[in-house]
């Protein structure tokens, strides 16, 4: 069993890339709850649907997020009203925002809900979410404190941040879903999301950087950074904001102790020997999973870390 640390895309991507071209190997997905919220009454969990959508083949590939065939009937009638309409919810998306809800309010945890969700759109592997506790990041930037999706959806993660918190996380503990998924894997992947925004929210949890700090040789990350650049989202700038630098080098050097292998991409082959003096093996290929010879490519380098 392989478990896999997620945030939203790049988790998504790799997960339904490990699916089909790696299927020897049974995953587990561990996702960041940290970008989730309560709108209009409707608990949203967007990473989560992410992974979930994804993997069930649903995921709208022209957004880059919510589900396919979407209709924005709701919304628009939310913006007539002069409601919330800015955090953009389908109306196919709303009704897993309604599920969710109800079932959470009937006592559900939010490991419950992922699961049947998962198991109502025919996603066979365990979508866990790495908290049932809320943890909410907060981003201190130029025009104030902001929340996670005011941040990213309302001004397009296009204002300097100077400071992340995630707030919750100090009462917050690991399921014990995901603690066990941790200790039974043989081998543990982080995947190519954002370090500061995704994946750090999961490593704050009580329990499961622990668990990590004991097996380093059996962690391996990929790099979300390609030529120092995020393909998607605001992983490069933040770096930058934040003190790293914004490169394949930089993530590692944030991981630092943690992974003992690191996937960088083929553009980036200059700084394998910088990622090797922190004490970790590298492997150089391309990882563009979008590209399918790419994709395979990074596939069969994975498959061959794992054997
Ligand atoms: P979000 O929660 O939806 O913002 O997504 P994540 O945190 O999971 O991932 C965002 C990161 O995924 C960005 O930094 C991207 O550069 C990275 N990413 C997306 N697609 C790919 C890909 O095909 N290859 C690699 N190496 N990184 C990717
Ligand atoms: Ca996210």
């Amino acid at each position: 069993m392989i478990t896999v640390l997620c945030g939203g895309v790049g988790a998504a991507r790799l997960l339904g890339l490990l699916q089909r071209e790696v299927s020897s190997f049974e995953y587990t997905a561990i996702v960041n709850v940290a970008d989730d919220l309560v709108l209009h009454g409707v608990t949203i969990c967007p990473d989560l649907d992410t992974v979930t959508y994804t993997l069930a083949g649903l995921n709208n590939e022209v957004t880059g997020w919510g589900l396919v065939d979407e209709t924005w009937r709701v919304n628009q009638e939310l913006a007539k009203l002069g409601g919330e309409a800015w955090f953009q919810l389908g109306d196919r998306d709303m009704a897993t925002h309604l599920f969710r809800t109800q079932r959470l309010s009937e006592g559900a945890t939010k490991t419950e809900v992922a699961a049947e969700l998962a198991a109502r759109l025919g996603v066979t592997i365990p979508i866990l979410p790495a908290s049932n506790e809320p943890v909410s990041t907060y981003l201190e930037t130029d025009i104030g404190e902001l929340s996670f999706q005011e941040y990213f959806v309302k001004h397009r993660h296009a204002v300097p941040v100077s400071k992340i918190s995630f707030r919750g996380v100090e009462v917050a503990t690991a399921t014990t879903e995901v603690l066990s998924a941790l200790k039974k894997s043989e081998k543990i992947l982080i995947a190519p999301s954002n370090p500061l925004l995704s994946i750090a929210p999961v490593l704050a949890i009580a329990g499961i950087t622990e668990v990590l700090e004991q097996r380093r040789d059996s962690i391996a990350a990929i790099s979300p950074l390609i030529g120092g650049r995020a393909l998607k989202g605001p992983a490069d700038h933040l770096m930058t904001e934040l003190g790293f630098e914004s490169s394949a080098f930089g993530v590692a050097a944030y991981y630092g102790n943690l992974v003992g292998h690191w996937f960088i991409d083929e553009v980036d082959y200059a700084q394998a020997a910088r990622i090797e003096e922190l004490g970790a093996t590298v492997t150089v290929l391309p990882t563009i999973m979008t590209e399918p010879l790419s994709g395979a490519a990074l596939a069969k380098g994975i498959a061959a870390w794992l054997n």
